[in-house]
């Protein structure tokens, strides 16, 4: 790469994408600020692509994918690279933490966890590469039949804001250790890690074309790219809304897509659980990033013998959490944007006019500036399942309580949404552990834990409204490849 850039985050930094190896402003020369959430401050630029940028991108990828060494590379070089890639991840860690919690407003703590979730999805999709094989399928006699994994081709990535280092990784690291080459168009709300990933990676060797970045604004870089006929496979992470209309994008090319579209994800505290135990769990599943997590634990299911108890212990611990700056490293940062500020402001006024109880609330910092985009924990209790509360992804710091009378309510209550992404159970009783897991509707559950957003190991996605196609894991690897059929006739 030409000019390589500094480590630091200097202020007014002008970051630029990354296309064909080369660092890339928008051919309008548009930019767009970045905002820090702490201080509602601009600190740096990032550009704001158009539809021409994102041809310029995907046709670097095609060509990589066509004609380049890439597509020639064995399964283990294309290993050693994502290797590369994950030791160069390491190395720039505090880098990358301290970008990506001024550009989200996470708390640096979890800005320190979002790097070595990242590294995982690289060292993991590193040492999987050389891993896939397909099968030999018994067929007619005189023939041999065999399957290969291909890759898509070109894989689009459309990203979202709340965890972008480590959805980044999630989405490369499967895509790239299948062989496919990428264009990934991050968040306007959250670009920078990502560009520096996509840097990082040409140091790490990624051929020029294979690991592209796009910035700018969704309904232009965002439906391009989702539009684009050169593209082979999409793969999103963010609304059901979005999500519709880049399926609808991709489906006038017929291309196959991934979708992790949210959830309204229950734990279901049976009156046998240890709740000493589940109490941390319950409060961070959804304070973990500002309640900003796909798989946020936003509602708690509670048996009625006792759910005053939980409730109040709850409470306890809802009052005390704190909203601050990301480098004062509290329980939560600040909300992305004003917008998103807004969403939680409305959602949480409409559930207290319709009568529901607030049982405690968080505080916000005295030292957090009034510019930043803060809101406190709110926990609401006795929910009524039809509220909106109770049914929509309120994407904040926001938690339902609703009690229930029987194993077989609290499985109706879980199921209960349009989403199905993660559940948690809570209960000593080992056969009803496996018949709630089984009943309930996710795809993943967790017994006696939750794990919002973690383990690059186990296959992640949803269910109905929370989308379709799974990531993390092998899995992916198979959502990020196509099966090829080859049969001999050897008489
Ligand atoms: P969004 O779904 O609109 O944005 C996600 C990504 O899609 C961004 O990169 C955006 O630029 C892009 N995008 C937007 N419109 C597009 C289009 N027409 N074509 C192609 N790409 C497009 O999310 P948002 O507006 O930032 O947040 C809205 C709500 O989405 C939140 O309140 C939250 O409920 C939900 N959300 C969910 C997740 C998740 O991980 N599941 C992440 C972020 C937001």
């Amino acid at each position: 790469m030409g000019t390589h850039l500094s480590a630091t985050v200097t202020e007014g930094r002008a970051f630029m994408q990354v296309i064909d190896g080369r660092q890339a402003d928008a051919l309008s020369g548009k930019r767009i600020d970045v905002f820090c959430p702490s201080d509602g401050k601009a600190f740096a630029s990032i550009p704001a692509a158009g539809r021409s940028d994102v041809d310029l991108a995907v046709t670097a990828a095609r060509r990589a994918f066509d004609e380049g060494p890439w597509s020639r590379m064995s399964a283990i070089e294309r290993g050693r690279c994502l290797t590369r890639l994950f030791q160069l991840v390491e190395k720039h860690g505090d880098e990358l933490a301290a970008l990506e919690s001024r550009d989200t407003g996470k708390p640096i703590r979890q800005g320190k966890a979002d790097v070595l979730g990242a590294m995982r999805y690289y060292e993991f999709y590193g040492g999987a590469c050389d891993k896939v094989h397909g099968d030999t399928i018994p067929f007619l006699d005189g023939y041999t039949a065999l399957t290969l994994r291909e890759p898509h081709g070109v894989v689009a990535g459309i990203i979202p804001w709340n965890y972008p280092l480590q959805i980044l990784g999630r989405v490369a690291g499967a895509a790239l250790a299948m062989g496919n080459t990428l264009v990934v168009k991050p968040s306007e709300d959250a670009s920078l890690t990502s560009i520096r990933i996509a840097e990082l990676a040409l140091e790490a060797g990624f051929p020029e074309g294979v690991f592209n970045v796009v910035t700018g604004y969704g309904s232009d870089a965002g439906a391009a790219l989702s539009a684009h006929p050169l593209v082979d496979y999409v793969t999103f992470t963010g609304s059901p809304l979005t999500g519709t209309a880049i399926q609808q994008a991709a489906a006038l090319n017929n291309r196959g897509v991934t979708m992790e579209l949210g959830g309204k994800s229950p734990q279901i505290v049976f009156a046998d659980a240890d709740i000493d135990a589940a109490l941390p769990v319950l409060v961070n599943a959804i304070i973990q990033n500002g309640g900003q997590t796909c798989s946020a634990g936003s509602r708690v299911l509670i048996e009625r013998p006792i759910y005053e108890e939980v409730a109040s212990k709850l409470a306890e611990r809802f009052s005390k959490l704190v909203a601050g700056p990301h480098e004062a490293d509290l329980d939560l940062g600040a909300l992305i944007n004003p917008k998103q500020r807004e969403r939680v402001r409305s959602m949480v006024a409409a559930a207290r006019e319709a009568g529901v109880a607030v049982l405690a609330e968080g505080a916000i910092h005295p030292d957090a500036l009034r510019e930043g985009y803060y809101h406190r924990p709110v926990l609401f209790g006795s929910v009524d399942p039809s509220a909106e509360i109770a049914r929509e992804e309120v994407f904040g710091p926001v938690l339902a309580l609703f009690p229930f009378e029987s194993e077989e309510e609290a499985v109706r209550l879980a199921n209960g949404t349009e989403f199905g992404l993660v559940a948690g159970v809570w209960t000593r009783d080992g056969a009803r552990q496996h018949r709630v897991a089984k009943r309930v509707r996710a795809g993943q559950v967790f017994v006696n834990s939750y794990g919002a957003g973690g383990g690059i190991e186990l296959p992640f996605g949803g269910f109905k409204k929370s989308g379709h196609g799974r990531e993390k894991g092998f899995e992916a690897l198979y959502d990020m490849s196509a099966t090829k059929t080859i049969v001999f006739n050897h008489g």
